[in-house]
């Protein structure tokens, strides 16, 4: 395949592809084992290397420097339809597997995560309303992101509960046909920039209430009055991506944009993670790919003692120890995907597989930044974005600590015959 623009213009001469992708809907064949992917998903992963390779790598220092959110990248990846695949088919999506999500979210992760995550947010804010919405919402509201270039963010963080997430405060009251929204939400990726967000909110002002039943999910526009998103963080890595708090002062929301029902939230937000933990740890692959190779073109070309630094074994099984976390993070999350894909709970397989990849990444970016020496820790060189980028696969969509809380609840139920 040519340039990243012929694609697209080969892509647009094949009206097929949007019927073929959704009619190839599960990943490998159900029965059996396969590592073969299909045509079309070779397509879209091709798609988006390219992409990656000639849109996003090009600008990923810049908008690290700059911190600004990466609309134009938002944009074009928008009209190449390498988001907002999960979109069902009656509201004109092509209703994509989570496996062939990731593929893209690997790719897209490879060129830069936090471009990643800027795309990845609204498939994070959008799960909710896909698992859960209504004909009429799902037509809305994921419907509206097919029509021009905007994004979603899902607001369940507060300042004070993060892992916690039965203690949120953020209240929403009954008053007529609306519910009156009042609370702060912390750590929202895509805060600034959403066009509408998933709202988790107590609804039941009993403490002693369930978490099962004390919390509403809700869909809020973004331009409802008293809704403030502050102002955006400085984080760590993943920079151009939009990080903000959000502040609700009597916002008023219609009981149409109630997911389920009152009472069905926390089922709702903790639910979307089974879907959108495959992608967060397809995206730490594409990282810690990304570090493999930086480091392994380096340590073909520095010398150090006469010879190539890849020929001293303390190199070279580093770049050994990488690509065995890598080929193995990457079977991880295609398990966790195919598991959801094939309509089956996943939680154990999506927490082992955030939680390994996550891992990985970071060892990765750690050992990239090794073998690059001084230049490794100059942001000249590559790897030094790589190192701050993953941190942060360690901590959103549930903490390392409680993908293991999750993973060890399994192993402990099971063992008691639950
Ligand atoms: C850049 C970024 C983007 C984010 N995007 C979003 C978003 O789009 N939407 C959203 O809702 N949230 C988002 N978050 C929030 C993120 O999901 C939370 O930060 C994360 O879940 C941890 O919550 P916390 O920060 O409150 O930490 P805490 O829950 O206070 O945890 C602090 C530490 O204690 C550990 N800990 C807590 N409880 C336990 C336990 N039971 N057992 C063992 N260890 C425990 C944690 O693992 C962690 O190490 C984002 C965060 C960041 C930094």
């Amino acid at each position: 395949m040519g340039s990243l623009s012929q694609m697209v213009r080969w892509m647009a001469l094949r009206p097929g592809l949007r019927t073929l992708s959704s009619a190839s809907h599960t990943a490998p064949p159900a029965n059996g084992y396969s590592f073969e992917l299909n045509a079309t998903q070779k397509e879209f992963q091709e798609l988006a290397r390219k992409f990656a390779a000639e849109e996003i790598i090009p600008r990923a220092a810049e908008y690290d420097r700059t911190m600004e959110y990466p609309w134009d990248l938002v944009k074009k990846a928008w009209s190449l339809g390498l988001m907002n695949n999960h979109v069902p088919e009656h509201c004109g999506g092509l209703g994509m597997s989570v496996f062939d999500g990731c593929l893209i979210a690997e790719e897209l992760a490879y060129g830069c995560s936090g471009v990643k995550t800027a795309i990845e947010g609204s498939g994070l804010g959008q799960t909710p309303v896909l698992l859960a919405g209504s004909k009429e919402q799902q037509k809305k509201y994921l419907g509206r992101l097919l029509e021009e270039p905007l994004v979603a963010a899902y607001c369940v963080t507060e300042p004070g509960a993060g892992s916690d997430v039965s203690g949120l405060k953020t209240r929403a009251e009954r008053k007529g046909d609306e519910y009156i929204l009042n609370g702060q939400k912390m750590w929202i990726t895509n805060g600034g920039v959403a066009n509408w967000y998933f709202v988790l909110a107590r609804t039941d002002p009993n403490p002693k209430a369930s978490a099962g039943k004390a919390f509403t999910g809700f869909i809020v526009e973004r331009d409802s009055p008293g809704l403030t998103p502050g102002r955006k963080e400085i984080n760590m890595g993943q920079r151009c991506s939009d990080t903000r708090g959000i502040t609700f002062e009597d916002v008023r929301v219609p009981k149409e944009n109630v997911l389920i029902g009152e009472g069905a939230g926390f089922k709702i937000a903790m639910g979307a993670f089974d879907n959108t933990r495959p992608p967060v740890a397809s995206g730490a692959v594409g990282l810690a790919q990304r570090c493999l190779d930086e480091a392994a073109k380096y340590a073909i070309e520095r010398k150090a003692f006469g010879v190539p630094i890849a020929q001293h074994q303390a190199v070279s099984f580093m770049l050994a120890d990488m690509a065995i976390g890598i080929e193995t993070a990457r079977l991880a999350w295609m398990r966790a995907a195919w598991e959801v894909d094939q309509g089956r709970r996943n939680s154990f397989h999506a927490s082992i597989a955030k939680a390994f990849a996550s891992d990985v990444a970071n060892k990765c970016a750690t050992d990239a930044v090794q073998i690059f020496g001084g230049n490794g820790f100059n942001s000249e060189y590559p790897v030094e974005k790589l190192m701050r980028d993953a941190k942060i696969y360690q901590i959103y969509e549930g903490t390392s600590q409680i993908q293991r809380l999750i993973i060890s609840r399994a192993i402990v139920d099971k063992a008691m015959g639950k």
